[in-house]
């Protein structure tokens, strides 16, 4: 079994690197991979585990992208976390995400719910703030009464405090991911709501911007969508990974691994992953030309 998609408190997770790799090797997964939001930042401390531990780390990245006028997550395993090229292109996207939680601070005042910049700050220790460390300052604040409601009234994509980031389309994060050398991999893609018809012309959509899989194994996917997805990657040759969406005590009850409890992704996934990954520079000519 393995592992292809867990958060730490780099991002908008709860615990270290090191205690998701505790976890993952007591779980007896073949493999881990750390992928927070826009950032590689916990990756080091993360790879670093490597030489405790019989589970394969893989170093991953989860990027959040507009396509179709909707927000879609891509995930990129494997890439490097030192690559130079990478790294600059991470910092621009901090700067757009910090620009963006300027403005939901300032939207959120219009609407009478303050909050202050520097509790804000505080629930990001790994300095990365996401809609979820919102939810938690209006909790701590008093202007929600649980990080959910919190969502529903302020922060969701239709809701008055919500205001989108210059958005990162997914043929750019694809390019960004394969030339630091990593697997493009459209996340949790049952989340994107959408009828069979659309799912069908998407993806292939995508395959043409560089996608290379679709993590149809994740907790919070339906058997049939699993089966879906699965037999969709099928007739349109595009690769299966699939992972948990760990955040620890950021979503209480879903356990690295096994999700909410019936979440099984195949070892298999790691090897066709894998292969793609040693697949990527000879392809990445053809991809350059589309982007
Ligand atoms: P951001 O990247 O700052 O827009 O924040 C995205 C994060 O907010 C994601 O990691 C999700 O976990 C979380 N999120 C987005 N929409 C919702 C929602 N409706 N309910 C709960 N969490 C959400
Ligand atoms: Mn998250
Ligand atoms: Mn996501
Ligand atoms: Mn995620």
């Amino acid at each position: 079994m393995i592992d292809f998609h867990t958060h730490s408190a780099f991002s908008d997770g709860t615990d270290t690197p090191e205690r998701l790799v505790e976890l993952g090797t007591a779980e007896g997964l073949a493999a881990l991979a750390l992928t927070d939001h826009d950032t590689v930042a916990g990756l080091a401390r993360f790879l670093a585990c490597q030489s405790r531990t019989p589970i394969r780390l893989v170093p991953g990245i989860e990027l959040s992208c507009r396509f179709m006028e909707r927000e879609l997550h891509l995930l990129g395993l494997f890439v490097d976390p030192f690559d130079g090229r990478f790294l600059e292109r991470l910092d621009r996207l901090r700067l757009r995400r910090e620009t963006r939680n300027r403005r939901m601070v300032q939207r959120l005042a219009e609407v009478g719910r303050s909050l202050d910049l520097d509790r804000l700050q505080a629930q990001a220790p790994g300095g990365l703030i996401t809609r979820t460390h919102f939810a938690l300052a209006l909790v701590e604040e008093g202007h929600a009464r649980t990080p959910r409601e919190a969502f529903h009234r302020f922060l969701a994509d239709d809701a008055p405090g919500y205001v989108p980031m210059e958005p990162l389309e997914p043929g750019e994060a694809a390019l960004w991911i394969r030339e630091a050398g990593g697997v493009a991999v459209v996340a949790h893609p049952g989340r994107f709501a959408g009828g069979r018809f659309v799912w069908d012309q998407a993806l292939a959509h995508l395959k043409a911007q560089g996608l290379q899989a679709i993590e149809a194994f994740y907790s919070e996917h339906a058997p049939h969508q699993e089966r879906y997805f699965l037999d969709l990657a099928d007739d349109l040759g595009l690769a299966v990974s699939g992972g948990s969406d760990y955040h620890g005590a950021a979503k209480p009850g879903l356990a690295l691994g096994r999700g909410w409890g019936s979440l099984r992704v195949p070892d298999e996934c790691l090897h066709q992953l894998e292969a793609l990954r040693s697949a990527s520079p000879a392809s990445m000519k053809a991809i350059e030309v589309q982007a």
